[in-house]
């Protein structure tokens, strides 16, 4: 599954000893695994090989420069969803014809950059935003390219803030709506429809949700196809789970089996857009214990990492594994109930709740696992705290790939006015 394994009782990353990057680092960073990022996209590709399908890894699981290089010179496209994304996509070479760009909320300057860097297409959300597309694409004078959205009301079983398919989510459109716009298309002159688009959730364990909607979107596209209306691209979107826990998620395999008899043969060009399968267990965060703190009712164990380096399990509840960097240093006879906390001032800032640990020692070392996708890239300064280093390792080489924030890049943008001076 991923490339962090103890070796004689040390965690390491490949052939590095993970300890030796935190003296070298100082705590708390990110630690990637480029093998095991490249080994989930090149197992995705091969199980989805038969399609021979565009693969955009999705850009806001994680949007550092070298990851995105790496797999963007490995052959993958990248879906985006603002113009920071445009940027950084553009920076580390990406072909503008592998880009997708969702969003419901794209700015007129952001759609502007995007059709004058000529992406592939905007996967679209909403009638306004086609009106909108069409306009900017007209002043232009040009045909920008554009899928459809679909939002095809299906359960993707998994936590409700990373529902996105259902017609009470904000995204995309319903079928309907889809048909009214496709079949009075000749009105938009500045629009090429391109494909159709359907992202369902995140963090989606089981095949069913993703047949069903597929499925639906099939017949939407035979309806379509009846009525001389051309459909080239079919985007499932991304959202495949990975293991945090004890969840079950199928493989790259068992779920390519299930999913490419369904598209085999249909005439369409088909694009993947994954985030968390690609990036979620090729990274860590490695932490030091600060304090450990007995109280009446609870121990806590206090980190150097807070909930700004990684918001995952205050937002969504989510379980990560922690793991003690050295377990021979650790009493397992002496295992313990944590919470195991940062130190911002919220009581939301936890990592872990009444985890059964071995007994920890201020100055050990954890790792927080599987925390590469929606780690760093929804990190924050809360509290003036400086954003981690980010460190990738290949083989027995480490890099550090991007710098750990300094106290000036918290005061950077910041302007007094002359009378407060
Ligand atoms: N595509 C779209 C439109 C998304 O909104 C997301 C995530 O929210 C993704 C792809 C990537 O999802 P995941 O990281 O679960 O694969």
């Amino acid at each position: 599954m991923h490339d962090f394994k103890y070796k004689n009782s040390e965690l390491f990353c490949e052939a590095v000893r993970v300890g030796d990057i935190a003296k070298k680092v100082a705590t708390p960073f990110y630690l990637y695994s480029y093998n095991t990022l490249l080994g989930h996209f090149h197992k995705l590709r091969k199980a989805f090989g038969s399609l021979k399908p565009l693969i955009c890894y999705s850009m806001k699981a994680n949007s550092n420069l070298s990851i995105c290089r790496a797999l963007t010179k490995a052959g993958s496209g990248l879906d985006i969803v603002s113009g920071g994304e445009l940027y950084k996509a553009l920076l580390v070479g990406c072909s503008p014809k592998k880009i997708v760009y969702a969003s419901v909320g794209k700015t007129e300057e952001e759609i502007r950059q995007a059709i004058a860097k000529q992406i592939l297409f905007f996967n679209v959300e909403s009638y306004p935003e086609l009106e909108l597309i069409n306009k900017v694409a007209k002043d232009l004078n040009v045909a920008a390219s554009v899928a459809l959205r679909i939002n095809p009301d299906v359960e993707p079983k998994t936590h409700s803030y990373i529902t996105t398919g259902k017609l009470t989510n904000k995204f995309g459109i319903d079928f309907d709506t889809a048909y009214t716009i496709l079949t009075h298309r000749k009105k938009m002159r500045h629009i090429n429809f391109n494909g159709l688009h359907m992202h369902i959730g995140s963090q989606i364990i089981d095949a069913q949700p993703y047949i069903q909607a597929v499925k639906k979107l099939l017949g939407f596209i035979q309806k379509l196809r009846k009525e001389a209306i051309p459909i080239e691209y079919l985007n499932i979107g991304g959202g495949l789970g990975i293991i945090y826990n004890n969840e079950k998620p199928q493989t790259a395999d068992e779920f390519a089996k299930k999913i490419v008899p369904l598209l085999k043969n249909t005439g369409l060009k088909i694009i993947l857009e994954p985030g968390r399968f690609i990036v979620g267990n090729a990274g860590i965060v490695v932490t030091k214990i600060l304090y450990v703190k007995k109280t009446p009712l609870k121990n806590f164990v206090i980190v150097d990492a807070g909930m700004n380096d990684l918001i995952r399990p205050s937002l969504y509840g989510a379980y990560h594994d922690i793991l003690p960097l050295r377990p021979s240093t650790i009493d397992h006879r002496l295992s313990t109930k944590y919470d195991v906390v940062g130190p911002i001032c919220e009581s939301g800032d936890f990592f872990a709740k009444d985890r059964i640990l071995p007994k920890v020692n201020e100055g050990d070392f954890l790792a927080i696992m599987s925390t590469g996708a929606y780690g760093f890239s929804m990190a924050s300064n809360y509290n003036c705290r400086l954003r981690p280093a980010e460190v990738m390792i290949r083989g027995n080489k480490s890099f550090v790939v991007r710098k750990r924030d300094s106290y000036l890049d918290l005061v950077r943008k910041d302007v007094i006015p002359e009378f407060l001076k």
